[in-house]
């Protein structure tokens, strides 16, 4: 491309400034901004260019001349080929001073909050083995079944014995599955062929309980040796609570289908954060790291500070984990969320937990709480976890209308937490205080709570 310092291809030394949103070293060519994955802050490297942009491109990190004192031994023998973690050749801590780092930078740069006190990140002790849902493409090889992840910008299937960020039963699930479905000569399915049977083995983990839940994603209802393979998964697998067929026939990179059954034991797992006890089937949404969700919705109701006076909302309440949260000390709750599903699931989750001061609600927040504030429904304290995208404009100025002396923000992005805090704070409020929460140790993304005030 003209007018570019370097061409592709070209060999450069670069000094890594910075760490960008997806954890890739910064580094500057001769003005002309480069992004080197694996790359760290402090460090000097030699990089060889790969893709250039008009305004910045990217570079493969070839040789590191200085590594950064933050620099660790990624302990997972495929880090690099995966591309799940981001972050495994950074040092935990330094990882963690990163995100909160990342929330600092965009409250002043987007949001023009100068000084907001920002906590730092709340980390994890043992940051690994941390998930407990996971979802395994499997293929074939010569010797019979395979099952891992696919190669970074592929869908070649390469075999993985062990995932160092999933729960430990996890890995021994789809080894057995692997064993198994390939003695009785189930075939894989093949994504080009559109052909053979299994999919995805999906697992799910009851952390607290330990309930075990396996998914078998079939291309095709009849499964040959259904019998025969689940008694066998049940007897090498204790503490299986759940196995079950998904049916997806469909050309898709989507893994679930529409029709799920039940092969042997129940519909459901278990799992309880904090002293709040969680349905999970197949399908249903449930937070992935249990460990922090705790930490990060019990910093949510420290944040709404409730006496059992409030009326509180919840927006995008999903299956309702913040909302029954709220629910121990909130006169009431009304949590709202567009997926009809997730309103069964939180409703389910009320019931069982006998909470009786819940009301869920399906429809878009920023249509739905509009009309509630209409109708003359006002609350105390509201809560808002939207997606990545942040919040609607048009919820925003109904919470400045409705006036809640408090609105407590869960993020996954602090680029539209940003954006949002200074439409609050243009409406009224003023931000009190951010607390990061690491959800996702060795990935890039970020999570936070932070705190608003009516002033
Ligand atoms: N706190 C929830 C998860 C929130 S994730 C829990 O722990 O279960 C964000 C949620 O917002 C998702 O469930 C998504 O379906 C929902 N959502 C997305 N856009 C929405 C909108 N416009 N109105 C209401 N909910 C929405």
């Amino acid at each position: 491309m003209a007018g570019l310092p370097l061409k592709k291809n070209q060999t450069v030394e670069l000094v890594i400034e910075d760490l960008s949103h997806e954890g890739n070293g910064v580094g500057r060519y001769q003005g002309y901004t480069l992004f080197v994955p694996g790359a760290l802050p402090g460090e000097t490297i030699i990089a060889k260019a790969t893709k250039l942009k008009k305004q910045f491109g990217y570079a493969r990190l070839m040789e590191i001349r200085e590594p950064a004192a933050s620099r660790a031994e990624p302990p997972c023998p495929i880090y690099k080929r995966c591309g799940g973690c981001m972050l495994q050749h950074m040092d935990y801590d330094a990882q963690l001073a990163f995100k909160r780092k990342l929330v600092e930078e965009n409250l002043r740069r987007i949001g023009k909050i100068e000084g907001a006190l920002i906590h730092p990140t709340i980390g994890m002790e043992d940051p690994w083995r941390y998930r407990n849902k996971a979802q395994v493409p499997i293929g074939e090889e010569e010797g019979g079944l395979i099952g891992g992840f696919y190669a970074q910008r592929s869908h070649e299937i390469i075999d993985m014995k062990e995932c160092l960020i999933q729960h430990e039963k996890s890995d021994e699930v789809v080894a057995c599955v692997k064993e198994i479905a390939g003695k009785y000569g189930i075939r894989a399915y093949d994504e080009e062929a559109h052909s053979g049977l299994l999919r995805h083995v999906v697992t799910k983990v009851g952390f607290a309980t330990g309930e075990v839940m396996i998914v078998l994603v079939t291309n095709g209802e009849r499964i040959p040796h259904a019998e025969a393979l689940v008694q066998e998964l049940v007897e090498a697998i204790p503490g299986v609570k759940s196995i079950v067929q998904n049916i997806n026939t469909k050309r898709t990179n989507v893994i679930f289908g529409d029709v799920t059954r039940v092969l042997w034991g129940e519909e459901y797992i278990y799992d309880t954060i904090g002293d709040v006890k969680f349905a999970i089937s197949a399908r249903s949404f449930y937070q992935v790291n249990p460990v922090q969700t705790e930490r990060l919705y019990k910093k949510a109701l420290e944040y709404a500070a409730l006496t059992g006076e409030e009326n509180v909302i919840d927006a995008y309440c999903g299956i309702g984990t913040i909302s029954l949260f709220l629910a121990q000390k909130a006169k009431h709750v009304f949590g709202v969320e567009i997926v009809p599903e997730a309103i069964e699931d939180a409703k389910r989750n009320a019931r069982l937990n006998e909470m009786d001061n819940v009301t869920f609600a399906v429809g878009e927040a920023e249509t739905v709480i509009p009309r509630w504030y209409e109708e003359g429904n006002v609350a105390d304290v509201i809560v808002v976890d939207p997606p990545r995208k942040g919040c609607d404009e048009k919820l925003l100025q109904t919470i400045i209308a409705m006036k809640p002396k408090r609105v407590v923000y869960v993020s996954c992005n602090p680029a539209t937490l940003a954006r949002d805090l200074r439409i609050l704070e243009d409406g009224g409020y003023k931000m009190a205080e951010v607390q990061p929460v690491d959800m996702f140790p060795h990935t890039a993304h970020v999570e936070c709570c932070a705190l608003l005030i009516k002033k």
